[in-house]
């Protein structure tokens, strides 16, 4: 026996962003609109509730579901913010991160040989996840003239209803694209004829610009085959503290923590204490960064349109998603990078229906962007 890959793990190519990473890693004065993670530091209350927890000793592992106080704290919240009622003993999770939570979800409710349509150009996450459990994936590309909206057309088109399970996220990495709740009914529609259950991941529910957010749990008909990933990564800008939580029907919640009670046993407990702090104090730093998000992103899809490409009106997360000038995006991302030490994501990195496109992320200061966006601007000219 010796150390050979898996053939699930091998069947998983490295990562299509981490070349970049590595070039721009080797270079001076870079600019990254690569990164899809905040660029503000946590909130200081959720750090200070951090160091008090350990300043007195709280070093333990919790409850395998979460602290109860933490899991309380989140059913207000999703109930008050997005109309979501969750029980915190049986129906809410919380996980190191919505990653492990996706990742339990795969494990713990699929079996291998099933199959699970992923709505694309996605998180580059997904589709491995779906590898490493032995479940097969059903590429459902949406489409630029949709301003990558999930359809019942390219449901349809893309053989989802085979399927035993949906994966999208809205608002979407890498596009910006949201859904509003009317657009959402005939997805729900689609997965109630089609019997598919539905892995709705709402990490960025919160870092919308046009319309509130809202789940696809609360249609008719849909809590009970939905389960809803969110976490403290992205509104709160916790990403270093990996906690997240998944919600769902208990049956669902139970498998998952079956997985989850003996492969991490509970969630970072530091990161909970600082989560219930954020969940209680921290809605004007989320306030704050949102709406530096949208300034941003007016500004970046402004400059973009201005140098003549187009660029639909991302409305959530923290992404841009332009066309590329170039046929090949891969191309155009490493010759902006090496000219104009510009760092930005080929669109193939995440999937079917991201070719010919750009992912820049806005996270990032509006110093910098106004310099990238010069950069690129002088690069095209
Ligand atoms: N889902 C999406 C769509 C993401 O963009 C990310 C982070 N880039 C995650 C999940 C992972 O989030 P977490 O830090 O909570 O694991």
């Amino acid at each position: 026996m010796t150390f050979e890959p898996a053939d699930r793990v091998d069947a998983v190519p490295p990562s299509g962003i981490r070349r970049f990473f590595e070039l721009a890693e080797e270079m001076d004065d870079i600019i990254s609109l690569g990164v899809g993670e905040p660029d503000f530091s946590a909130p200081w209350a959720a750090r200070e509730a951090a160091i008090t927890s350990l300043e007195r000793g709280q070093t333990s592992y919790t409850a395998n579901r979460g602290k109860r106080e933490l899991r309380e704290r989140i059913a207000g919240y999703e109930d008050e913010r997005h109309g979501l009622s969750y029980d915190p003993d049986d129906e809410i999770l919380v996980t190191a991160g919505a990653s492990e939570g996706l990742d339990l979800a795969f494990r713990a409710l699929l079996d291998p040989g099933d199959s699970i349509a992923v709505a694309q150009p996605c998180y580059v996450s997904y589709v491995p996840g779906a590898t490493f459990a032995g479940v097969n994936v059903v590429d459902v590309p949406t489409r630029v003239e949709d301003e990558f909206k999930l359809t019942r057309e390219v449901l349809e088109d893309s053989g989802a209803a085979e399927a035993d399970a949906l994966v999208y996220c809205y608002p979407n990495n890498p596009t910006g694209a949201t859904m509003t709740g009317e657009e959402l009914r005939e997805v729900a529609a689609f997965c109630r004829e089609n019997d598919l259950v539905v892995f709705a991941d709402e990490i960025y529910a919160d870092l919308t610009y046009e319309h509130d957010h809202t789940s696809i749990a609360t249609l008719p008909g849909m809590r009970e085959r939905t389960v809803v990933f969110n976490g403290f990564s992205k509104a709160f800008a916790m990403t270093g503290f990996r906690l997240g939580y998944a919600m769902g029907p208990p049956e669902a919640v139970e498998a998952m923590n079956r997985v989850h009670q003996y492969t991490m046993l509970s969630a970072p407990t530091t990161a909970q204490y600082a989560a219930i702090e954020a969940l209680d104090n921290c809605w004007e730093d989320v306030e704050e960064m949102t709406s530096q998000y949208d300034r941003r992103r007016n500004y970046v899809l402004s400059r973009l349109r201005g140098m003549g490409l187009d660029c639909f009106p991302a409305a959530g997360a923290f992404y841009a998603f332009p066309e590329c000038p170039w046929d090949d995006a891969n191309e155009f991302a490493e010759a902006l990078l090496q000219s104009e030490g510009v760092a930005v994501v080929p669109g193939t990195a995440f999937g079917e229906g991201g070719d010919g496109h750009l992912r820049l992320s806005y996270a990032t200061g509006l110093d910098d962007l106004k310099e990238a966006m010069n950069r690129m601007e002088s690069f095209l000219q």
